[in-house]
């Protein structure tokens, strides 16, 4: 009998076999179609309080998994595989290896906040796969994400001058990431813009790019910001346990024999 609903499950975890006879029956196909048992043994019990501590997780624990957020999300309709319902399921189970088969698409969420409007319980799902996306990084699960290099490239300005300038911001971003300036729609922008903008808007964004004007009297309310920064950063990694993961790695690798680490 053909499994219902077999797009739900994943690939990996059925079994088909193609050409299979049984007692003279032939099986083959659908027919002979399992699905895999999932034995999950490796629960990390502090992952909804991990999440939870970072920025845009505070509210986890009070999804009661209606699945509005999916049914509203931009990029589930895109591609289903993306699905914040579940994945709060999994992190507020601890089910840390299933969260991980998703690592690599979490941070694609595109921040329209339309499960925000959606959910009956102010989870805010879009701070959560934020924070689940910061989460996997801080663990080291994933490298740095495209959005978190903007984010930090925007951050880095905002604390250096209390102001942002659009094409530093690009340029800054391009870099960290390893892209190239003379993309074609790039150019394609910059020509409209000598095009249609005003010539004093223009020189304005011109000197801003070359001056980087501070904003005036910025040096407390920097040292305020930066003091902050650092107080939670220090909050995440000791919530997130890291110091000690970087002390248990640091160990391991010592007691391996040299030549094995080649
Ligand atoms: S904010 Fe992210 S998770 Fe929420 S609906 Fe938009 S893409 Fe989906
Ligand atoms: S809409 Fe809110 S309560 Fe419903 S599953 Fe999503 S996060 Fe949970």
């Amino acid at each position: 009998m053909p499994i219902h609903e077999e797009h739900l499950i994943r690939p990996e975890d059925l079994t088909t076999h193609d050409d299979l006879v049984i007692d003279g029956v032939d099986v083959s196909g659908h027919w002979s179609t399992f699905i895999e048992s999932r034995v999950v043994t490796d629960y990390n019990e502090a992952m909804e309080e991990e999440i939870a501590a970072l920025p845009g997780g505070e509210y986890i624990h009070r999804c009661w998994q209606c699945g509005s957020c999916t049914n509203s999300c931009t990029v589930n309709a895109i591609n289903p595989d993306f699905n914040p319902r579940y994945w709060i399921y999994l992190i507020r189970m601890g089910m840390e290896s299933e969260l991980l088969r998703d690592k690599d698409i979490i941070w694609q969420c595109v921040s329209c906040n339309k499960c925000t409007y959606a959910c009956p319980r102010d989870v805010f799902p879009e701070g959560v796969m934020k924070a689940t996306a910061h989460w996997l990084e801080l663990k080291g699960h994933t490298p740095t994400s495209p959005s978190m290099h903007f984010d930090e490239e925007f951050s880095s300005q905002v604390f250096a001058t209390g102001k942002i300038e659009e094409g530093r911001i690009i340029r800054g971003f391009f870099r960290r990431t390893g892209q190239s300036l003379k993309q074609g729609w790039l150019i394609e922008m910059v020509k409209g813009m000598l095009r249609n903008l005003p010539a004093g808007l223009l020189i304005r964004m011109g000197l801003a790019n070359a001056l980087k004007p501070r904003t005036r009297g910025w040096g407390g309310a920097r040292a305020a910001i930066e003091e902050y920064v650092a107080e939670q950063e220090t909050h995440h990694r000791q919530a997130l346990g890291l110091d000690a993961l970087v002390r248990q790695a640091a160990s391991e690798l010592d007691a391996e024999p040299r030549e094995s680490r080649a």
